[in-house]
């Protein structure tokens, strides 16, 4: 999902001093209402800013450098989802790469205690982090980007493979529901190497998993955005992927 979605009630202002206050996550995106970012669940989906990544096909590069001031300050968050406990089941932070922020635990217990179920989507870049939070989490969407020892061709970040590894490792060890899943594009990954991949989370225990076709839509990369084959990828190697997980999903665009 794309971040870029703001809500006027919950710009900061400069003279707002909790603005930058370090107790506080940093909010830089808000989406009131959506039906697509935790299965099953009617969520409101906080992007946490900054992810020390850089995906050839990130959707949200805006959101990648961890500013000083939150577009939208907590306080003013926990308080618009206050007034929609009747309206909505869950809250998911994404990002950017919400366990970069400190405050992750902290905004997760705040909106628990509003009686909010909480989803997470996170790519695993801080898997100390991430184990901490899982305990209070519903559901997780892990990105897992490539085989793992592929992984720097994708993230242009070295050692992030082991990061990714070891917060897929922390997800089967705390029970919590989750899916794993991977975006696809035909210049980035070989079928042999999805092929490998989908082995490897087999053999791990992994039960859930999706793939994910690029989008165009919303990505600034000319390059991958030209290479983009429609119909990748096929429905064979869909159906090789499918064979080796109790759960599968492909979704197309
Ligand atoms: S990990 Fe996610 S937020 Fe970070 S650069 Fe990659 S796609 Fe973008």
């Amino acid at each position: 999902m794309n971040a870029n979605i703001s809500l006027s009630a919950l710009h900061s202002s400069p003279n707002q001093p909790d603005a930058a206050d370090p107790r506080f996550i940093k909010v830089g995106g808000f989406t009131p209402f959506t039906a697509t970012d935790y299965p099953g669940k009617l969520s409101a989906v906080v992007f946490v800013q900054g992810c020390p990544w850089r995906c050839g096909y990130c959707h949200n590069p805006h959101l990648q450098p961890r500013l000083q001031q939150p577009r939208h300050p907590w306080p003013q968050v926990l308080e618009f989802l206050a007034r929609r406990r009747t309206l909505l089941d869950a809250v998911v932070f994404s990002g950017g790469e919400p366990t970069v922020d400190p405050a992750l635990h902290d905004a997760i217990a705040d909106v628990r205690a509003l009686g909010f179920a909480v989803g997470l989507h996170s790519a695993g870049i801080y898997p100390q982090r991430l184990a901490e939070v899982l305990p209070l989490v519903d559901w997780i969407g892990l990105d897992i980007k490539a085989p793992f020892a592929l992984y720097d061709d994708i993230t242009n970040t070295p050692g992030s493979g082991k990061q990714a590894l070891a917060a897929a490792e922390a997800v089967l060890a705390a029970g919590v529901d989750y899916e794993f899943r991977t975006t696809v594009h035909s210049s980035l990954l070989s079928d042999q190497e999805l092929i490998d991949l989908g082995h490897t989370l087999a053999r791990m225990g992994v039960r859930n998993y999706a793939l994910q076709t690029f989008r165009t839509q919303g990505c600034a990369n000319e390059g991958l955005n030209a290479t983009a084959k429609p119909g990748y990828p096929s429905e064979q190697l869909a159906q090789q992927l499918a064979a080796l997980f109790p759960s599968f999903t492909l979704r197309r665009g």
